[in-house]
């Protein structure tokens, strides 16, 4: 009886999906790893010689990175 929608729902897989509120221009960055060593809760990691969100839900939004590239490649919003 009501054992097959238990079962399905069960089964049911919530997707969390994490949007990323900090965009790097990878075509602009160097990779100098200014970003990765000013941000205060490492958020950011060089990937393949350039920066990369390593992890966006520790980011404060505190706009260092932002502040501290030399080539203008971060937006957090
Ligand atoms: S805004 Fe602040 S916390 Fe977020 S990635 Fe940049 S430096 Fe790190
Ligand atoms: S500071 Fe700018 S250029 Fe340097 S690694 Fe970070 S995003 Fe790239």
């Amino acid at each position: 009886m009501g054992l097959g929608s238990l079962f399905k729902r069960n089964n049911e897989k919530k997707e969390e999906v994490i949007e990323s509120h900090i965009d790097i221009n990878t075509d602009d960055c160097d990779g100098c790893e200014k970003c990765t060593i000013a941000c205060p809760n490492n958020v950011l990691i060089i990937v393949e010689s350039v920066s990369s969100v390593r992890d966006p839900q520790v980011c404060k939004s505190c706009k260092v990175c932002m502040a501290i590239c030399p080539n203008d490649c971060i937006t957090v919003n």
